[in-house]
């Protein structure tokens, strides 16, 4: 298969520059060595005034960082934008795009999503494009058709060169920060249509693409999830502000990449 587990916390609008230095130092304590075997990638993304402090922190690690969202132009009259490159020059290597807070609480569409995507991709960034269905979706049967039309119109003009850079996040809306994680079966049905999605939209590729499953991810379901032949990481929130969760997640995805 030869996919690379990749496991990437998203801390939200959490941690001053002085608790961001602090929760990477534990990481660099106990997970510097694990990564450097080069069996799983991880990566963080604290808030914008905490990336440049972090990177720092991070240096000789394997850890990477990564932005949280980005505007799609490189500069211009945008108040409370970051762009591409400048995430680029304060030494982030991912970003985070589409996560379904943008789409719901900032109006983010997939039109943004696409032509963020290729700003990132432009800049040197690995992009990490998130989808997934609301409840009310899922229970109108609506699952694979919302997230196929999200990928549809998040990669719009996204070629398959450029495609091996980008990881796709599932997210069901529904467990995002709410403590209620997709079952293994669940994620794993939707994973497994993602990877056909994109097999059609970019032929072999598709197969080193990575997935993650984001949502309610713990240390108590991560194991079974990270089991999944279609799940390649995960995107994780809330446990992603607690040293030795993020950890235990990340050694599954480790044990799953041995
Ligand atoms: C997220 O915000 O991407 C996320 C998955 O959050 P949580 O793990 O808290 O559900």
């Amino acid at each position: 298969m030869g996919r690379i587990p990749f496991v990437c916390g998203n801390w939200k609008c959490h941690k001053t520059i002085a608790d961001a230095v602090a929760l990477v130092t534990e990481l660099k304590n106990t997970l510097g060595m694990a990564t450097r075997a080069g069996t799983i990638d991880v990566a963080v993304a604290p808030p914008f005034t905490a990336i440049a402090a972090v990177v720092k922190r991070l240096e000789g690690t394997q850890i990477g960082v990564a932005g949280q969202s980005c505007h799609w132009e490189d500069q211009g009259a945008f108040t409370g934008e970051i762009s591409a490159p400048m995430l680029y020059e304060a030494g982030a290597r991912f970003v985070i795009l589409g996560h379904s807070e943008r789409r719901q609480l900032f109006g983010e569409l997939d039109q943004a999503v696409s032509v963020k995507t290729k700003s990132a991709l432009r800049a040197g960034l690995s992009p990490i494009v998130c989808v997934g269905e609301t409840l009310g979706e899922r229970e109108a049967g609506e699952t694979m058709h919302r997230v196929g039309a999200q990928l549809d119109g998040s990669l719009a003009g996204i070629g398959a060169a450029e495609a091996t850079r980008v990881t796709i996040a599932y997210e069901p809306v529904w467990a995002i920060g709410t403590g209620r994680n997709a079952s293994p079966a669940q994620a794993q049905e939707v994973h497994a249509f993602i990877r056909g999605k994109l097999a059609a939209m970019y032929g072999a590729i598709a197969t080193g693409m990575r997935i993650q499953y984001g949502g309610s991810v713990k240390p108590s379901n991560a194991v079974e999830l990270m089991a999944q032949p279609d799940i390649d990481g995960a995107l994780v929130g809330g446990a992603s502000l607690v040293a030795d969760q993020f950890v235990a997640i990340a050694r599954a995805a480790i044990e799953k990449g041995k």
